[in-house]
C-alpha cells in the first residue's frame, strides 16, 4: 500500500501540475483541464472532474486531495455576510469571510493561523501564532469563500488578506497564492481588486514593490505617534513611523498605487484632536487615504468604542486638512465577525464545557 502523504493539489501551479502530468505518462493537456476543473468551474472533488477518465481520477486520488479543510461552522448575517471557520487536517483553525455589497462581493482570508503581532486592543492577538498557511491554504479559503458568493447571487470580486495573521510574516506563500489568486488560469481577480493587510514590515513592503503585481496596501497605522503606536501594537517597538514612511513612498513609486492607511478608533486612546493633526500631518507624506474604523469592544480588554461626536470631528478634521478619509461600516457584528472571534470561541468552547449558541446557518 502506498503510505505517501497526501498533497494538496491547490498548491500546484500549472508548471508543477505539467511536470507531474509529464511524469506520470499523462499527456500534458489533462494538467489544463484539472486547472479548468479546479477555478473555472469549481468543481467541489477530484471525482467531478468528468472528462478525466475513471483511472486518471483514481491516480490523482491516490496522491492528491483538492480540498484539505472541513467546514465546522458556518455562520451567516443579517446584513448577508457569512464566515466559514475551516478546520484543517493537523486540527488547526482559520477563519474566511463573504462581505457582500452592492457593487462587489469580497473574500476576507487569513494568512496564518493566529496572529504573531498581538495588538493589545484585539482578541486575536491574545493566543498568538500556531503556524504560517501554506499557498493551498490560503487558495483554499479563497475557494470556498466563491461558492458563499455564488450562492449570494453574485461573483467574487475581491479578496483582502485582512483576516487572521501578518501576510507579510508569511511572506513566500502569501505571494505564491497571490499569483494564484490573480492569474488568468487561476482565480483571476485582478491585482487591483487584490488587497494585503499589513502592521507594516518596511523591508517585506519594499520587496512587495518589485513584485511587478499592483496589489493594493493597507497599513494598519491605528496611532500616529510611535509612543503611542508602541503602547498599542507590540511590533512597532522595533518599527518606526520613519521607516514605514519611506516604505510606502517606495511602494507608491514602484506600482502607483495609492496606499490605505487604517486607524482603529479607540475611545479617548488616539480619538482626539491632537491625534488627528498629528495623523493628517503623517498621511501628507505619501500618497495614501484613511480608513476610519469605529472600534467594538471586547470582553476583558481596556478599550471603548469611540462616540459618534468623536468618530465624526476626527474625520471633520482629516478632511479639513486635505486627508482623504472614510469611516467604515462595521458588517456581520451578529456574527462575531470580527478578526478571530468566531475561532476564538471554537477554541474557548474546545477547553471549557461551554455551550456556544452561533445564528442560524441558513
Ligand atoms: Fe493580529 Fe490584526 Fe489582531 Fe493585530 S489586530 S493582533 S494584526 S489579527
Amino acid at each position: 500500500m502506498d503510505m505517501t502523504p497526501h498533497e494538496h493539489l491547490l498548491d500546484y501551479d500549472p508548471d508543477r501540475m505539467l511536470q507531474h502530468f509529464a511524469t506520470i505518462g499523462e499527456p500534458t493537456f489533462r494538467a489544463k483541464q484539472v486547472l479548468e476543473w479546479i477555478y473555472e468551474k469549481s468543481a467541489p472533488s477530484l471525482d467531478a472532474m468528468t472528462n478525466l477518465s475513471k483511472p486518471l481520477r483514481q491516480k490523482l486520488a491516490d496522491r492528491f486531495d483538492l480540498f484539505t479543510s472541513t467546514i465546522i461552522r458556518r455562520a451567516a448575517s443579517k446584513d448577508g455576510t457569512v464566515k466559514l471557520l475551516l478546520q484543517w487536517p493537523d486540527g488547526a483553525t482559520s477563519e474566511c469571510v463573504m462581505i457582500p455589497s452592492e457593487e462587489r462581493k469580497t473574500a476576507c482570508i487569513s494568512s496564518q493561523v493566529g496572529c504573531p503581532v498581538g495588538c493589545r486592543f484585539c482578541a486575536s492577538g491574545l493566543d498568538g501564532v500556531q503556524r504560517n498557511l501554506t499557498p493551498g491554504q490560503i487558495i483554499e479559503q479563497v475557494l470556498r469563500v466563491r461558492v458563499e458568493a455564488e450562492l449570494a447571487g453574485g461573483r467574487l470580486s475581491n479578496v483582502v488578506f485582512m483576516g487572521l495573521g501578518e501576510p507579510l510574516a508569511n511572506y513566500d506563500n502569501v505571494t505564491r497564492a497571490v499569483r494564484t489568486i490573480n492569474a488568468p488560469w487561476g482565480c483571476n481577480i485582478g491585482a487591483r481588486k487584490i488587497t494585503i493587510s499589513t502592521v507594516g514590515l518596511p523591508k517585506q513592503i519594499r520587496k512587495l514593490a518589485e513584485e511587478g503585481l499592483q496589489l493594493n496596501l493597507a497599513l494598519s497605522l491605528h496611532a500616529p505617534s510611535d509612543t503611542l503606536r508602541a503602547e498599542l501594537i507590540p511590533w512597532a517597538e522595533k518599527i518606526s513611523l520613519g521607516e514605514l514612511t519611506m516604505a510606502c513612498r517606495y511602494y507608491f513609486e514602484k506600482t502607483g498605487r495609492e496606499i490605505t492607511l487604517e486607524y482603529i478608533l479607540l475611545h479617548e486612546v488616539n480619538d482626539r484632536q491632537p491625534h488627528a493633526a498629528q495623523l493628517a500631518k503623517f498621511a501628507k507624506n505619501f500618497r495614501c487615504n484613511v480608513n476610519l474604523i469605529r472600534y467594538n469592544p471586547v470582553e476583558g480588554l481596556p478599550y471603548d468604542r469611540p462616540t459618534s461626536e468623536a468618530t465624526a470631528s476626527f474625520q471633520k478634521y482629516l478632511r479639513e486638512h486635505g486627508v482623504n478619509s472614510h469611516v467604515r461600516t462595521s458588517r456581520g457584528l451578529d456574527i462575531d465577525a470580527a478578526c478571530g472571534q468566531l475561532r476564538r470561541k471554537e477554541m474557548q468552547a474546545a477547553n471549557a464545557p461551554v455551550q456556544i449558541t452561533l445564528p442560524p446557518t441558513e
